[in-house]
């Protein structure tokens, strides 16, 4: 089977985590700082924080913008969920902005129409999840200029984007949100197992996301009520959690890290290919606007259902029998029954809906060969009934 996408362990990557496990540190030790600096010095970011998820980094990113019961999250329904959990984590209610159909991302028109129209109602969202659906970037510079307009807060769910560009700049140092959260999931662009990051410039958002990292205590005398009891003393000021990413994990990051701009000019090289060699089949290969570098997380096609005589469906299965490794980013999250139980139904996100309809996310990571990937484009040539 030729996996959807995969990630590459070198001997230095192995050296690197076994180090760790000899040292003093599995936890709370050099690494994680070490993997902080790295990745905020990368994109050009002031602060970074490593926990052990995207969803981690997500939730705390939501808590420090101060995001509660009585508040709106609003986000694209064509994301992981995760995107839109974090809302309900923190009591506030979730809902949804549809997409461009040339990008797939939360369309900017969309979201001024429903601005509009929720200023009226006096149910603006506090926070706007922009997600950068297969690395390429949101229209940042537009979502940002509403942001002003109608005061909500932005957090970049790059979990896809790390390593890629908007407008020449890279996605992470949150020229145009308040927070930008990284995934290191082993599909993603770099990989620590399991693993996110949460980077910002402010510093007192960087401070609170610390602190409900690590349980809310503090040992900082600054952000104590009163004088320390000894030099043993902490102090519980937040209701935190344990999201903390352990040294072995930061290690590998650190390693990885590395290799992160050469990734992602190999997924470049091998998705332009694809457009290349798909050009003349009946589907839509993804569109990009000029003003991104996409990281390239995902190769998303979409077919062309009235010019086969095969069903969306029909299509995939074939490809999966053929071993390919297709899949389905992403169903979208309104119409899961979770959501559906909060009230959404079928039909409120035209644009998903027609999306997920006819996506079909094919092999792409950068250790993928030429030859793969011929085999990918011969068994969907084959799928789609040519
Ligand atoms: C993978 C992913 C997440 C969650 O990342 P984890 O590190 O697995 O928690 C969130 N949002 C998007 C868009 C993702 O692709």
């Amino acid at each position: 089977m030729i996996p959807y996408g995969r990630q590459e362990i070198t001997q230095a990557d192995v050296d690197a985590v076994v180090a760790v496990l000899q040292s003093d540190f599995l936890t709370q030790g050099p690494q994680v700082p070490r993997f902080e600096q790295g990745v905020a010095k990368h994109v050009g970011a002031k602060h970074a924080l490593a926990v052990n998820s995207a969803t981690s980094a997500l939730h705390i990113a939501c808590l420090a913008l101060g995001l509660g019961k009585g508040d709106w999250l609003w986000t694209s329904p064509i994301t992981f969920v995760a995107s839109a959990n974090c809302g309900l984590y923190c009591g506030a209610q979730v809902d949804f902005v549809d997409i461009d159909p040339r990008t797939y991302n939360l369309c900017p028109e969309a979201l001024e129409a429903k601005l509009q129209k929720a200023e009226q109602e006096a149910r603006l969202p506090k926070v706007l999840v922009a997600v950068h659906l297969c690395g390429q970037p949101c229209d940042m510079q537009a979502i940002h200029a509403l942001g002003q307009r109608y005061g909500f807060k932005i957090v970049e769910d790059a979990s896809h984007a790390i390593g890629g560009q908007y407008q020449n700049e890279y996605i992470g140092n949150s020229r145009y949100s308040d927070i930008t959260v990284f995934s290191f999931h082993p599909v993603k662009i770099i990989t620590t197992a399991e693993g996110g990051m949460a980077l910002t410039n402010d510093e007192s958002l960087a401070s609170r996301m610390d602190l409900l990292r690590s349980h809310g205590v503090t040992r900082d005398p600054a952000l104590m009520t009163h004088e320390a009891d000894g030099p043993w003393y902490y102090q519980q000021i937040a209701l935190g959690f344990n999201y903390r990413m352990t040294e072995l994990q930061a290690a590998l990051g650190v390693s990885q890290l590395e290799r992160l701009d050469g990734y992602v000019a190999r997924r470049n090289a091998l998705a332009e290919r694809y457009d290349t060699q798909l050009a003349e089949l009946p589907i839509i290969t993804p569109w990009q606007h000029p003003d991104s570098y996409s990281g390239r997380h995902l190769y998303v096609i979409r077919l062309k259902l009235d010019e086969i005589s095969v069903s969306h469906r029909h299509a995939f299965e074939t490809l999966r029998d053929q071993g390919i490794g297709v899949n389905l980013h992403y169903i979208p999250v309104h119409t899961q029954p979770y959501y559906q139980q909060l009230g959404f139904q079928h039909g409120n996100f035209p644009e998903a809906e027609r999306y997920y309809a006819e996506a079909i996310s094919v092999p792409l990571y950068p250790t993928m060969s030429e030859s793969e990937q011929d085999l990918v484009i011969a068994a969907l040539r084959k799928a789609l009934g040519l």
